[in-house]
């Protein structure tokens, strides 16, 4: 199996650093070409949502990969990752911007009040394990989730990790701590 990280904008090295921990070399998506290459298993890093689905969308990136996904192709989301997954947006967050758009949750940008900045935290996550330190950077939140869509994980009553058949979302960065348990499980997938 390959690996591709989503390299257009954001947090992609780091994700590239924790695979490459576990004996994953990954490869970079930064343009249409790079789809041709073969691969089973794609990380969406955090970032800027916005910019990275207008760029997937002006590259002509979306609709491939969108389908790919929907054929069941694993998926490793963090952060603006998880919104670009997300069908649905707050209201006052959707300004129509190109999203992926393929996991069955609505999500809230930006979703912590007076932490907008940033936060660490620990929790227990399904399917990863107790205890997983979770960074947290201008996150988002999930509000609502389609009942195919297993909650991983909540911190102060907000969803933060979600799993929706071979598609994993997080709210945080788990690129950003040592624990390498998240890119484990993604690569279990
Ligand atoms: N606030 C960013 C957005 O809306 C996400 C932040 C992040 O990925 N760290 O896209």
């Amino acid at each position: 199996m390959a690996t591709a990280v989503l390299a257009l904008q954001g947090a992609f090295a780091e994700h590239e650093a924790r695979l490459a921990e576990l004996g994953e070399k990954a490869f970079e998506l930064r343009g249409p070409d790079d789809l041709a290459r073969s691969f089973d298993r794609l990380v969406l890093p955090g970032g800027e949502s916005t910019v990275q689905g207008r760029l997937l969308e002006e590259l002509g990136m979306l609709e491939p990969l969108r389908e790919r996904i929907e054929d069941g192709m694993p998926v490793l989301a963090t952060c603006a990752g998880l919104i670009l997954l997300a069908q649905r947006l707050a209201a006052h967050d959707d300004k129509g911007t190109p999203r992926l758009a393929t996991m069955d949750v609505t999500v809230e940008r930006n979703a912590y009040g007076r932490q907008l900045g940033s936060f660490h935290a620990t929790a227990d996550v399904a399917g990863v394990g107790r205890e997983v330190p979770l960074t947290f950077i201008r996150a988002p939140r999930v509000v609502d989730a389609g009942a195919g869509v297993q909650v991983l994980a909540r911190v102060d009553g907000n969803v933060v990790a979600v799993r929706q058949g071979t598609q994993l979302g997080f709210a945080f960065h788990p690129e950003l701590d040592p624990d390498l348990r998240v890119h484990q499980l993604f690569l279990s997938l």
